[in-house]
């Protein structure tokens, strides 16, 4: 039997709101700029994904605020590639799509009612990394879960690992991880750390997962689930939706 849970941790950024779509589509219009500028696609999501973002990410950390100067330091590095003298407007305009990106993402449908259930029935605290908590702590607000949740319930770490979730779980009186459950979107900010220290994890699998996300997992074994409300349904010991679905004279009777 599933022992009693006494924690669970949840994301936020693709977890409960619509982020890396955002950034996606900020992406594609990039690639497409460049792409009428000369530059060929292919040549420019590597340099982005590969040499520019991870870079940024070091300096800059997680969220929006990276992505101007990175969209801007791709095209500076795509025209030292081909020996070309940068445009001004056109790394301008490279800057305008990335600022597109900033202020609260929307909730995923359905996800704030499940994360309100879940809270009324186990002790919950959302768990969301950031560079810049304050601007985090905004967004989280903005999209309604410190209705939910109060402040003392929003864990920000600057990255999840192994070490923070430790922290966080001697924070919140957690005596063993087995007892504790993350719920994410990434196997590498969610899943792996969890599982390195013990936790129980739940993988809200995303259709386009960020090439920064796309990892092996430490181990295997955690469930995969479509939604955050899925994750919910398993954590509160529900049928699954589709088992419901499939049999509503059962439940009529
Ligand atoms: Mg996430």
């Amino acid at each position: 039997m599933t022992p009693r849970t006494a924690l669970v941790l949840v994301d936020f950024d693709d977890t409960l709101v619509d982020t890396a779509p955002r950034f996606q589509r900020a992406r594609s219009a990039l690639f497409e700029l460049l792409a009428g500028a000369g530059f060929a696609e292919e040549l420019s999501r590597r340099v982005h994904h590969d040499e520019v973002d991870p870079e940024m990410l070091d300096l800059h950390g997680l969220g929006p605020f990276r992505l101007e100067p990175s969209f801007r330091e791709t095209y500076f590095r795509l025209c030292a590639l081909h020996g070309a003298e940068p445009d001004p407007a056109l790394a301008e305009a490279c800057a305008a799509l990335a600022r597109d990106v900033a202020g609260p993402p929307a909730p995923l449908a359905g996800a704030l009612d499940a994360l309100r259930e879940l809270a009324a029935a186990l002790p919950t605290v959302l768990y969301t990394q950031a560079e810049n908590a304050a601007y985090q702590l905004e967004c989280v607000r903005a999209v309604g879960v410190l209705e939910i949740l109060p402040p003392e319930r929003v864990r920000i770490p600057r990255r999840k690992s192994a070490e923070d979730l430790r922290a966080t779980l001697a924070e919140f009186g957690v005596p063993r991880p087995e007892l504790a459950c993350l719920v994410g979107n990434s196997i590498r900010s969610d899943i792996n750390p969890a599982l390195a220290v013990g936790m129980r994890a739940i993988l809200v699998e995303v259709a386009e997962p960020w090439e920064f996300d796309r990892v092996d997992p430490i181990a295997d074994g955690f469930p995969r689930v479509p939604s955050f409300r899925h994750a919910v349904d398993l954590l509160l010991g529900r049928p699954p939706v589709g088992a419901q679905d499939a049999a509503p004279e059962e439940r009529a009777s």
